[in-house]
């Protein structure tokens, strides 16, 4: 039986929750991001309203750039408290249709709502109520997409942004993937897109036709993942956050880098969200795991069992840094790192291991539990390791 996913993407969410919350910013171009100083500061631009995206604004754009192309454009700075307040009530909303909900990021989640089909109806009517909800009680617009896998619920919800619902039944993933350009392939960077160009292929449709043999002589492991997301394939499950068997964070670089100073700053900025993760789950990993990918999209990921569970950077740090330091040989290319805990256990498993637990591990714990304190109250730009700070200013 195939499964029914949605994919919910709020729209413009920073920028909407603004212009919803501020009356004089509607219907204007809107700019959310960090150091805006009216357009003259050196921040980021986190989120476009869709009138400013008219004039080519776009999200991870240098504000100064944004600046440039809309000058009467209005900047504000983020109020991540808000969003994350309203990002809660969003997933409320979604819990109430299924159990199934995978938090994908603050504006975003998948749903499993194949078993809510008695309660709810079918995957489109589920959709509609969701929408319907989220206009109603939160005054947001959310596209969402409706489809038998995540990967073609994802290209689904997106195709007809702001307000969209598109809906592919099952059986046409592959006719409705195909007439899309290559870019809308999970893992295909601009890079990656010119070298298929360059072999005539720009629709993914072009993609689904090469044999799986010719894909991987191109482009390494990834090749053959690629064919199947081109073929409209893809088996992974909706997974829940609390019951899931890992927790991790990546970072693709673009471009990609050799520079093992960067990489490795990358992944200690990594771990520590890691273990601030682990700490607000309550879990701790007895396995750390890294992960890498190389410019030909070959991936290998190294991975640890710990003699004690970790849920802080001073545990997992030099884990990581010896795993990558396994896998890297000066002069690769890097297209990705990533940083994953997993056999997590509960906390109740804690309080016998520390027993035998060195001294230092209550102090660190303490450290640790200080850090969180503090971003949270003042997000995650305030705390930064002294080898990130060395690393930005030089
Ligand atoms: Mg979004």
């Amino acid at each position: 039986l195939p499964r029914t996913i949605l994919h919910v993407d709020m729209d413009a969410f920073y920028a909407a929750i603004e212009a919803r919350d501020h009356p004089e910013l509607r219907g204007q171009p809107l700019v959310v991001g960090s150091d805006p100083k009216g357009g003259k500061g050196r921040g980021i631009v986190a989120t476009a309203s869709y009138e400013a995206r008219r004039f080519g604004i776009h999200s991870a754009q240098p504000i100064s750039t944004a600046y440039r192309l809309c000058p009467h454009a209005l900047f504000v700075r983020p109020d991540m408290k808000r969003y994350a307040e309203v990002s809660a009530s969003v997933i409320r909303i979604l819990h109430g249709f299924t159990d199934l909900v995978e938090q994908v990021s603050i504006d975003e989640a998948f749903l499993d709502v194949g078993g809510s089909r008695r309660l709810f109806g079918d995957g489109a009517a589920v959709a509609r109520s969701i929408k319907a909800r989220i206009r109603g009680e939160l005054e947001l617009t959310a596209s969402v997409g409706v489809a038998a896998n995540k990967f073609v619920a994802k290209v689904a919800s997106d195709l007809e942004k702001p307000d969209g619902l598109v809906i592919v039944p099952p059986g046409e993933e592959r006719a409705f993937l195909a007439p899309l350009p290559i870019r809308r392939l999970w893992g295909v960077g601009a890079r990656t897109e010119e070298a298929l160009a360059r072999a005539g292929i720009r629709r993914i449709g072009q993609l689904a036709e090469v044999p799986a043999a010719d894909l991987e002589r191109w482009l390494g492991a990834t090749g053959e993942h690629l064919g199947s997301l081109a073929r409209g394939l893809d088996d992974r499950p909706v997974v829940v956050e609390g019951s899931n068997r890992s927790i991790g964070h990546e970072t693709t670089f673009d471009p990609d880098t050799a520079d093992r100073g960067q990489i490795e700053a990358t992944l200690l900025a990594l771990v520590e969200k890691l273990t601030r993760r682990l700490r607000q789950h309550g879990v701790a990993a007895r396995t750390i795991a890294v992960k890498f990918r190389r410019a030909d999209f070959s991936t290998c990921t190294r991975r640890i069992t710990l003699p004690e569970p970790a849920d802080t950077s001073e545990q997992v740090a030099p884990v990581a840094l010896r795993l990558f330091g396994a896998l890297f040989g000066e002069g690769t290319l890097v297209r990705l790192v990533g940083v994953y805990g997993t056999n997590l256990v509960p906390p109740g498993a804690r309080p016998q291991l520390e027993l035998f637990a060195p001294q230092a591990a209550r102090p660190r714990r303490e450290l640790a539990a200080a850090v969180d304190a503090i971003t949270r109250r003042f997000g995650e730009q305030a705390i930064t390791r002294a080898r990130l700070v060395g690393k930005r200013r030089g």
